[in-house]
């Protein structure tokens, strides 16, 4: 079972990136209203992330079950993956990430004055506390000594600079799709991201990108027979090298589209030139049904279902949308 768990980690756990994206996922799911990243590094690499949210936290009993590899409160059946809302539903990250390394676990049912808080240490897949303590309703997770059982360790991480940049392109993308939760990171205690709560999508991204950014977007926001569309799209002005700032979310899970990337370029069609990428921060509302989750362990992909009408119809929306502004 432990190596199970280490293989895994391996696949859940590419870079510290993707070990804040599932715990970061776990505090939306959990309902969270402010969640706060706290990175500490030495100087040559990341050494702890702490994760602290005022979600729905935990009674005793799951959370220690929330470490049982394939243990989810999120799906029970197989066939709830067609109308999975959650980010998270393979039960797999904290039981992966506590194989490689340590993690204690702090957390309190939100709702619930006399529910008792729990604080559990486990390292290398061994629980090696497990005791009742005071603490306020929602969880923290702090991982220390990551991959320090495995081979894997010297890989897992590049420069730190790297590894920050990493983590902070991954959670604006996340933040996108979660405007309305207020999150705040920072390194070495210096503050990288803050957002506020109940922010609208275009405040967001001019606290991310800046005013000037947010001032030569046009919003968009259409309902076509498969998918409803919404978001900020860029003046032709705006154009970029790179699709980087191309940023999309479906169904409220940070993805990534090459069909989607390339239907929105089309859209623009001669208003940029060929080598230009517009910028977009576009959510996408599809039927569940329609979309398949379950590729990939880190979630950033996703199968569409009609993938050709649904590119179709956001080429159509970004196309009537510039046609409708002076530009
Ligand atoms: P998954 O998210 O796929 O269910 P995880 O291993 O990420 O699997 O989490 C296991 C379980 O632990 C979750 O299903 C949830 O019940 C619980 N859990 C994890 N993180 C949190 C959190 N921040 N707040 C409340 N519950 C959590
Ligand atoms: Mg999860």
């Amino acid at each position: 079972q432990a190596t199970v768990n280490k293989i895994a980690a391996g696949e859940v756990v590419e870079r510290p990136a993707s070990l804040v994206k599932e715990l970061v996922e776990n505090s939306i799911d959990a309902g969270a209203d402010s969640v706060r990243i706290e990175i500490i590094a030495s100087k040559n690499e990341i050494t702890s992330i702490r994760i602290t949210d005022d979600g729905c936290g935990m009674v005793p009993e799951d959370a220690l079950l929330a470490f049982t590899p394939h243990a989810t409160s999120k799906i029970t059946e197989i066939r709830d993956l067609d109308t999975i809302r959650t980010l998270g539903f393979r039960g797999e990250a904290l039981a992966s990430i506590a194989a490689v390394a340590r993690v204690t676990l702090i957390t309190r049912p939100r709702d619930d004055e006399l529910a008792a808080g729990t604080r559990i240490v486990i390292a290398g897949g061994e629980i090696l506390e497990n005791s009742a303590i005071g603490a306020p309703g929602g969880t923290t997770v702090l991982v220390e000594d990551l991959f320090y059982n495995t081979p894997a360790r010297k890989k897992f991480q590049k420069s730190r600079a790297t590894e920050l940049a990493h983590i902070i392109g991954m959670l604006e993308g996340i933040i996108l799709a979660h405007p309305t939760i207020a999150f705040r990171l920072t390194y070495n205690g210096t503050e990288q991201v803050v957002t506020g709560r109940n922010a609208t999508r275009l405040d967001t991204i001019a606290r991310i990108y800046g005013a000037a950014t947010a001032r030569d977007l046009v919003p968009v926001s259409t309902t076509a027979p498969l998918v409803a569309i919404a978001g900020h799209i860029s003046r032709p002005s705006l154009s970029r090298k790179d699709r980087d700032r191309i940023i999309l979310s479906i169904n409220g899970r940070y993805v990534s589209s090459p069909a989607i990337t390339n239907a929105i370029k089309e859209g623009y069609g001669t208003l940029l030139p060929k080598d230009r990428f517009p910028v977009a921060f576009l959510s996408l509302d599809i039927d569940t049904a329609l979309v398949d989750v379950n590729v990939h362990p880190t979630k950033k992909l996703v199968r569409i279902s009609r993938e050709p009408e649904i590119a179709g119809a956001v080429r159509d929306a970004i196309k009537k949308t510039l046609a409708g502004h002076d530009l």
